[in-house]
């Protein structure tokens, strides 16, 4: 049996060398194939060396910031030093799988390739997503609560990250290039996303302004007439994916994920939010290894500014195609609703420590987006692949967490401001502290918890792109 498998396998790897089929092909064909041992061997092949067991784990340093207290209890926020940043230079590709540094890419995709990818990872399929056995008693929640919408009204805040001093020399050029790489990323959303004039970009909709998130947008009054909802379902998913979104899924309206209350920053207005449609079409897009590995650099934050450009250009296009067949539909970003639950409903991935949905694809390395509608379609089921368990021993993330504001203890309900969400039994990120480390790296936005999660790059990854 054993032989048989290693047969087809060493037949469809040939298949993916020779260019026959792509890597999303060769993925879903090993594991039709079965060659997964199951999810609690992957754990335990692909924990991160060091990974801590306590709350006092060695922490990965970075150039130019100053040692801070491990513990969680006594660490507040980095204290600032002059001293320039200098993203950590990689200068050897090394398996988060088991640790094992090679001199070229090559040589860590035939590591992977052979020593990993039979340990693909089985995907159940699920009646309930995983994070529902941690709802305690879950309540709608504000946007104006969080961190993002805070800087625009909590007086309190606002002056305890203007006394936030940046790591960083502003002087330097390659500040100045690492800034230039971020706009022209961010360019699309900033400039068309909102038609609002102090838009940026990363937020999405805002009334009456127009733009990709416009939800005004005409519908064709001539119905296409749909007579096989599953069907159409997965012409949605192709079509997603043709506009260019790396994942799709479909999950019904769960109200309770959609914000009680809309806040714009940019205008000051606020009010509830009234979503009356049935489905929500969750789209996941990418963020390339190859930059968001240099977290906490500037290339990371272009490859999260670059997807948010994706963002709303894919959930526009992709609500243009819903209303042009006569039913609405409403392109959303980080508006309206949370996008983490609802893609984890919608069978994109499960919740992790860090706080961010992990798919069997890219781990926590993708951004969510969404389109409303009440187009008739057949929602997806959530997925199970482990993630619950195995977060439960990794600590990567907390690990590399320059600001310590993930937890390395059990979870908990307990709140770290009034930017969590009550009511939820897991691991609450600090969001405080996140965002002020943010301001001290210089106004760059990090990504260190997302690379260093060893499902960022696994054997399901994008290790077999060139
Ligand atoms: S993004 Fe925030 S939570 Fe993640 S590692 Fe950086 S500071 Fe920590
Ligand atoms: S989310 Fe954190 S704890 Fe979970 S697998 Fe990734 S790095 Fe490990």
């Amino acid at each position: 049996m054993v032989g048989a498998m290693n047969q087809k396998l060493a037949e469809i790897l040939k298949k993916l060398h020779n260019g026959e089929i792509n890597r999303r092909e060769f993925i879903r064909l090993a594991g039709l194939l079965g060659l997964s041992v199951g999810a609690s061997e992957i754990l335990s092949a692909c924990a991160p060396k060091g990974t801590p067991t306590s709350t006092s784990g060695a922490q990965i340093q970075y150039e130019g910031y100053k040692t801070v207290p491990t513990s969680p209890h006594t660490f507040l926020t980095p204290e600032a030093t002059n001293t320039p940043v200098t993203p950590p230079k990689i200068n050897t590709w090394f398996c988060q799988a088991c640790g094992e540094r090679f001199s070229k890419i090559e040589q860590m995709e035939a590591h992977l390739l052979n020593v990993h990818v039979r340990l693909l990872p089985e995907i159940n399929q699920v009646d309930e997503p995983t994070f529902s056995e941690y709802l305690v008693n879950v309540k709608r929640f504000d946007e104006k609560n969080t961190i993002f919408s805070r800087i625009a009204w909590d007086e309190e805040y606002q002056q305890r990250v203007g006394k936030v001093m940046p790591f960083v020399t502003q002087t330097d050029p390659s500040f100045m290039e690492g800034n230039a790489l971020v706009a022209g990323a961010i360019h699309v959303d900033d400039t068309a996303g909102s038609l609002h004039p102090y838009y940026p970009g990363y937020f999405g909709h805002i009334r009456e302004f127009g733009g990709l998130y416009n939800w005004e947008d005409e519908v064709n009054p001539k119905k296409y007439k749909i007579e096989d909802p599953a069907k159409m379902s997965e012409r949605i998913k192709q079509v997603g994916r043709f506009y260019g979104a790396d994942l799709v899924g479909i999950t019904k309206v769960d109200h309770r994920w959609l914000y009680e209350n809309y806040f714009e920053p940019f205008t000051g207005n606020a009010g509830p939010v009234e979503m009356n449609y049935k489905y929500v079409i969750m789209l996941g897009i990418e963020m390339k290894w190859d930059m968001i590995h240099l977290s906490p650099g500037p290339e990371a934050s272009a490859a999260t500014a670059l997807a948010y450009s994706h963002m709303a250009e894919i959930s526009a296009s992709l609500a243009k195609y819903i209303r042009m067949l006569g039913y609405e539909a409403i392109p959303s970003g980080n508006d309206s609703g949370q996008n983490i639950p609802l893609a984890i409903s919608a069978g994109l991935g499960e919740l992790g420590r860090l706080g961010l949905m992990l798919s069997p694809e890219f781990g926590p390395r993708q951004r969510l987006c969404k389109v409303f509608t009440n187009m008739p379609l057949v929602p997806d089921k959530p997925i199970d692949f482990g993630i619950q368990q195995y977060c439960e021993t990794c600590h990567a993330c907390a690990q590399a967490c320059p600001a310590r504001a993930i937890r390395f203890e059990e979870r908990t309900t307990e709140q770290t401001s009034i930017s969590n969400r009550p009511g939820i039994l897991r691991w609450p990120v600090d969001v405080e502290k996140c965002y002020m480390f943010w301001q001290e790296n210089g106004g760059i936005d990090c990504a260190n918890c997302v690379a260093a999660c060893p499902w960022s790059l696994s054997p399901r990854r994008n290790i077999f792109d060139t």
